[in-house]
């Protein structure tokens, strides 16, 4: 070691690089690695490494160990599968490190050390990545362990372990032959359960798997320790590119590049007798978010034992009179971790002989109604901030609890109507989920992507089910509890579930499952309907209805809300077309109506037909008088909104046709012209022959308004504002019925403020056409009450001449809305059916594009035209309102653009109002 400063640049060259840090080392890692924050050193550790550097600087019980970087396993995913330089030398000191702070040798039959091989990326993959336990056991080290610990059952039992283990997830044997063997052993010694299996069983089971992993693999399984070590440490990092970690990957927006460390870890052994147990725990109820603790444990187990569903657990609180000083001390170490992380904790513990060990703390995976309420009481615990509190819930969670519930009437009067409760199971992920049973995972993928609902039906699940989890409305098991895979995986996604559900025998290769009903065995085929309670557990046949939940009485979701209104700099309006989704937008918060549609009005029963003359109309005169009779029709529909919005501003949009669709099919009129003129020729009088050749001539008239009204291309045709230059008497009555709703919503004393908007205009001269018409018309109409309403006048921005001449139309609009779907097609000169159904999908398969920009909006192109238009337009009105309207306004990542861009707010579908409001806090937090 040199004392003064050594020359940096010759010191650069011989350092090797650090592939391996053991997990008192932390303050090594910051000094070589430089991480930059937390975050970095995660990525360099990975999830699960960093925490257990973390707890071992706390002075937590971590048994002691090392990881090999992230780094490393990118290196020699990079290196064609060759570890990189130096590593493996530094694999084996750090050993020898661990070996001195135990006491214990690895691969020393005398005074064995064992070890675990734990995967872990930056972000924790449930599941996704096997560990191996119990490295360093053979022939040898295990004899020596009997002699040591007098427990021959214990040892085989951790022997088996090891082969199966590294048989399945290192050599690729699969897992099915070693629980065929477990199994007839069991049935040969007449039990039922792996506890009550003797030492000579579990001895005669490594003989048996050894065999197995030599028959299936023709290799041996290794009896060398660090044959063992090495195998696994590839094993680790070939699983970044296992289908289930890239499926598991792509289906949550996890990078492919970031690569997985290597945990290798002291075995403590909760297998060790009846002093000894293995559980998991949350700090908080990730279901419902209560504080309390929550977990399951089992005496004398083994890890995978808890989770693996196989053995029915305990309540984590049971503990507190099995071992009570653990139990304590474990109460104290939760508690320090959650404060110490400032987020519930997931967290792994051994107690080995009575001894407490802590394997593993995360931030734990919760429901969204638990997000959402940890949220609130953390924060008024003063465990962190309003802002931390916003950014802990994601706004596709305050979306999950928007969702449909069954609600306690229907599911009371369920067992009338033959949908029965068959179970009351626990209640492993909330919700309410309705599908048809099916019994595996390939399956429940299959019909989910051909758009039926499913319910997963399985005895448990496994990492390789996911698929056809996320395919899933809901899962079903019949074992395992409340951190069974099925439970975790389901609240990651969302999903319904409800596990351990005993009364149902579900038999998988004749794919159904029985249950009884009063004596009676019922039966429940695949593809019958079923439906879940994943909040209260409860399993019904049939299907049930469900409706929508109570957000008046979310009482934490409102608090969180209010807070996000506090910082959020962009407003939040709704597009409603009609008076109940104006009193919902209202509700769920929305502060205007950003578009309200005037087609869907036209379109209803009683209004077609007049809608329909009025197009046929061939004199002006007739169409006048169709248009008189529609007025109060409107005129009612606006006076329903403007009551319903009381003092918010309303825009409304003039009508933007397509006019064929208010008119009878071409197909169905040549159908229906053919069928009148074959019965023709059998009438026999004159006025039946009359009667006949009128309705002909009629349906001839139709057809030809028809065909006259057909286009080439109805994406570019005789759509929005160009109507008003055609008909434009039909504006004429559009903007009469909205002032003179808005005049007699205001003699009611309610506060009204119209807007009208003109859709699709690329001219400014369309605009001051169309604004004549509006100004001659208010006056008559303020005129005629004796009254004026204050009410603007404004343009959709839709298509790229619109952007491009923004400062000019500004002149005379008052407003923009940008219509976002409309200004996508018409930037990328693409029709979204067209593209959904016959392209898009290859585009972004293929990388061409990085989402559907009519989902997520294309920040590159529409969102130049839509700056370019903020800015031009605010240089002829300095005030300008603008804001979107269409899908986009309820897109999080839309939302975060339209907070940039400096619009005044989104607007979009009435359901969608809460997740913008997070959204739009979220951003405004981000970009502070
Ligand atoms: P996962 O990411 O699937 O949870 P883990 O690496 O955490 O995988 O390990 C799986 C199980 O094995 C857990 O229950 C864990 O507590 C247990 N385990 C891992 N390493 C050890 C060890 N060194 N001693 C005892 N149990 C261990
Ligand atoms: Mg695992
Ligand atoms: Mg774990």
């Amino acid at each position: 070691m040199t004392v003064l400063a050594a020359d940096p640049v010759k010191e650069k060259a011989s350092a090797q690089k650090t592939w391996v840090f053991l997990f008192d080392e932390l303050d090594k890692v910051e000094a070589t690695a430089k991480p930059k924050d937390w975050e970095d050193v995660r990525s360099l550790l990975g999830g699960k490494g960093a925490n257990l550097f973390e707890m071992t600087r706390l002075g937590l019980p971590v048994p002691p160990g090392f990881t090999v970087t992230t780094e490393a396993c990118n290196g020699y995913l990079a290196a064609n599968h060759e570890f990189p330089t130096g590593m493996w030398d530094q694999e084996v000191v750090a050993m020898h490190e661990v070996e001195r702070k135990v006491g214990k040798t690895f691969g020393d039959p005398k005074n064995p050390l064992f070890v675990s091989c734990r995967s872990g990326a930056k972000f924790s993959m449930p599941g996704m990545m096997d560990t191996v336990l119990n490295i360093g056991l053979n022939d040898e080290t295990a004899k020596g362990m009997i002699e040591l610990t007098g427990d021959p059952r214990f040892v085989y039992d951790s022997y088996r372990r090891l082969i199966q283990m590294f048989g399945s997830v290192v050599m690729g044997v699969a897992d099915e032959p070693f629980e065929e063997a477990i199994a007839e052993q069991k049935k040969k010694r007449g039990v039922r359960h792996d506890v009550e299996l003797t030492a000579e069983d579990w001895q005669a089971l490594v003989e048996k798997f050894k065999t197995l992993v030599k028959a299936y693999k023709s290799q041996e399984f290794p009896q060398d320790p660090y044959k063992q070590l090495e195998m696994a440490t590839r094993a680790v990092f070939n699983s970044w590119f296992g289908k289930r970690a890239i499926d598991y990957r792509n289906a949550t927006n996890i990078s492919h590049d970031l690569g997985t460390a290597v945990n290798i870890v002291t075995m403590v052994f909760g297998n060790m007798g009846n002093d000894s147990a293995t559980g998991v725990a949350f700090t908080r109820n990730p279901a419902d978010g209560t504080k309390e603790l929550y977990g399951d444990y089992l005496i004398n187990a083994q890890g995978e034992d808890v989770v693996a569903g196989i053995r029915n657990t305990l309540p984590i609180m049971q503990l507190k009179q099995d071992m009570p000083d653990a139990f304590n001390q474990f109460l104290e170490i939760v508690t320090k971790l959650e404060n110490h992380f400032q987020d519930m904790q997931d967290v792994e513990f051994t107690i080995e002989r009575k001894k407490l060990w802590m394997l593993q703390t995360r931030n734990g995976k919760r429901t969204a109604r638990a997000a959402i309420k940890m949220a609130v009481d953390m924060n008024n615990e003063g465990l962190i901030t309003k802002k931390q509190a916003i950014g802990r819930v994601t706004p596709e969670q305050v979306d999950q609890l928007l969702h449909p519930q069954f609600s306690a009437e229907i599911k009371k009067s369920a067992s009338k109507e033959g949908r029965r409760l068959v179970s009351k199971a626990v209640n492993a992920s909330p919700g309410a989920a309705v599908g048809m049973a099916v019994f595996d995972a390939d399956t429940a993928a299959e019909w989910g992507k051909a758009g039926k609902a499913v319910i997963m039906v399985r005895p448990e699940t496994k990492p390789d089910d996911v698929h056809g989890m996320i395919a899933a409305k809901g899962i079903l098991t019949s074992r395992g509890g409340a951190t069974s895979h099925a439970a975790v995986v389901a609240r990651q996604f969302g999903t319904p579930a409800v596990c351990g559900a005993e009364e149902l025998a579900i038999d998988v290769d004749h794919r159904i499952f029985q249950v009884h009903i009063d004596d009676k065995l019922v039966e429940v085929r695949e593809g019958e309907w079923i439906s879940l309670d994943g909040g209260t557990g409860e399993v019904f046949l049939g299907q049930l209805p469900t409706q929508d939940p109570d957000f008046d009485n979310e009482v934490e979701l409102n608090t969180l809300l209010k807070w996000a209104d506090e910082v959020r700099k962009l407003g939040v309006w709704a597009n409603a077309d009609y008076p109940k989704d104006a009193v919902r937008a209202r509700r769920y918060g929305a502060e205007g109506i950003g578009l309200c549609r005037t087609e869907h009005m036209f379109f209803e029963e009683e209004r077609l037909p007049i809608v329909q003359e009025m197009i046929m109309a061939t004199s002006k005169a007739r169409r006048l008088s169709a248009l008189e009779r529609l007025l109060p029709v409107q005129r009612g529909d606006f006076e329903g909104i403007f009551r319903a919005m009381d003092g918010n501003p309303v825009i409304i949009r003039l009508l933007d046709p397509p006019l064929h669709e208010f008119l009878p099919s071409f197909h169905d009129l040549v159908a229906d012209l053919a069928d009148l003129k074959v019965r023709l020729q059998h009438f026999h009088t004159l006025s039946e022959i009359d009667t006949a050749l009128g309705q002909v001539r009629a349906k001839e008239d139709v057809l030809s308004r028809v065909k006259a009204l057909s286009e080439s291309n109805p994406m570019l045709g005789l759509r929005g504002d160009r109507l008003s230059v055609v008909m434009p008497e039909i504006t004429e009555m559009q903007v009469r019925a909205i002032l003179e709703a808005a005049v007699r919503v205001k003699r009611e004393g309610i506060d009204v403020h119209p807007e009208i908007m003109v859709p699709l205009a690329g001219h400014v001269n369309e605009l001051k056409y169309i604004k004549e018409i509006v100004d001659r018309v208010a006056a008559e109409v303020f005129a005629e009450s004796g009254t004026t309403v204050d009410f603007k006048y404004g343009s959709m921005v839709e298509v790229p001449r619109a952007a491009l001449t923004a400062d000019e139309l500004a002149e005379v609009a008052e407003f923009y809305s940008f219509g976002t779907n409309d200004l996508t097609q018409t930037t990328f000169g693409m029709s979204r059916d067209d593209a959904e159904s016959k392209f898009l999908l290859e585009y972004t398969e293929k990388g061409l594009l990085p989402s559907n920009p009519f989902q997520q909006l294309d920040r590159g192109g529409v969102g130049k035209l839509i700056k370019m238009t903020v800015e031009l337009g605010r240089a002829t009105r300095p005030e300008m309102h603008m804001g979107i309207c269409g899908e986009h306004g309820g897109d999080p990542n839309s939302i975060e653009f339209c907070h940039l861009a400096g619009l005044n707010y989104v607007s979009c579908s009435p359901y969608r109002v809460p997740i913008a409001r997070l959204a739009a806090a979220q951003a405004a937090i981000k970009h502070s």
